[in-house]
């Protein structure tokens, strides 16, 4: 899991995921739950994968028993994988006796998804591309997140929640197609490092009008070379669009809001704290139909010990 570009993220204070990995010396196979109910197919594969790799690195052979509650939506461009496999990453580490620091642990996270190697961290965090050529182990210690140092900024994330449904593309199909396809592809990637040059910059200096800027463009830009792939991949629902424009309208009005969004119809609206509730109120009428939810950065892993029902 080594990605092309550089990339940033907020950790936010809503919506955790809950993990609990028990070693199972006595299951013939690994037994899954997620959000409640037996994981099978590929989510099942992924989570199965990423226990070989700890099991691997433990030199242990245990079966586990893992049982796992997204309170976001799974699978909706709201970022379930970055949660669920960094809460994965911690809970079957600790399981299986792996003593890793917060780089080790966003290495490993990275294995079962890319972005949760960023939500190891609280905050902001930057995930390193890292070294492409040579040996792949020197390649999977070049790729890992950390902590981006952030001046006086005080933001806010009002996420629009649109369609909850998982979506009909995975990111990884998604991306592995616009990879392949997409003619807007190379020029994004090129752009996208200029962006995080920028964007650090704008952390530092605590310049909200910045920071939304260079998010939004990033986030239309990675949408606009996805729709350029063939076929296309579209994410973009009427309803994003109608947020789209209600935030371009909180701008005519002088309130500083900018659009970001994953691969998904979802999108999450950047600005300053105290205008949160102004803009949720707002994006409530614009999107009668959707959830509307006001975030600020929150904090990153936990290991929870005993039982944490
Ligand atoms: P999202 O935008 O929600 O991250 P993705 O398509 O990128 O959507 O990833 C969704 C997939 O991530 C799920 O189908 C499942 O395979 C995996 N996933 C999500 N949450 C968890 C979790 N808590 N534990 C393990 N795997 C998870």
């Amino acid at each position: 899991m080594l990605p092309r570009v550089d990339s940033l993220s907020m950790t936010l204070d809503v919506l955790p995921t809950t993990t609990r990995v028990r070693r199972a010396p006595e299951a013939g196979q690994d037994e899954v739950t997620l959000d409640g109910r037996p994981a099978e197919g590929e989510a099942l594969r992924r989570v199965v994968a990423f226990l070989d790799l700890v099991r691997e690195r433990a030199g242990l052979a245990d079966r586990a028993v893992v049982d796992t509650a997204n309170t976001v939506a799974t699978g909706a461009g709201l970022a379930s994988s970055a949660s669920g496999f960094a809460a994965l990453a911690v809970a079957a580490a600790a399981a299986y006796g792996l003593d890793l620091d917060a780089t080790a642990l966003s290495r490993l996270a990275r294995r079962g998804s890319g972005s949760a190697s960023r939500s190891i961290f609280g905050g902001f965090a930057v995930w390193h591309a890292g070294l492409h050529s040579g040996a792949a182990a020197e390649a999977d210690l070049s790729s890992y997140a950390e902590p981006v140092p952030v001046g006086d900024l005080d933001p806010a994330l009002v996420v629009a929640v649109v369609d909850a449904g998982p979506k009909a593309v995975s990111s990884r199909a998604a991306m592995r197609r616009t990879v392949d396809t997409s003619p807007l592809y190379e020029p994004w990637a090129v752009s996208s490092g200029d962006d995080l040059v920028d964007m650090r910059a704008a952390l530092l200096a605590g310049d909200i009008e910045a920071v939304g800027e260079i998010a939004e463009r990033n986030a239309l830009g990675m949408h606009a070379t996805m729709l350029a792939a063939r076929p296309a991949v579209r994410y973009l629902a009427p309803a994003t669009l109608t947020v789209l424009d209600s935030v371009l309208g909180l701008r005519r009005d002088g309130v500083p809001a900018y659009a970001t969004m994953d691969a998904g119809p979802n999108v999450k609206v950047l600005c300053r704290s105290a205008d949160a509730e102004r803009v949720a109120k707002t994006l409530r009428v614009a999107v009668p139909d959707g959830t509307v939810l006001v975030a600020r950065p929150g904090p990153g892993d936990r290991l929870l010990h005993g039982d944490v029902r």
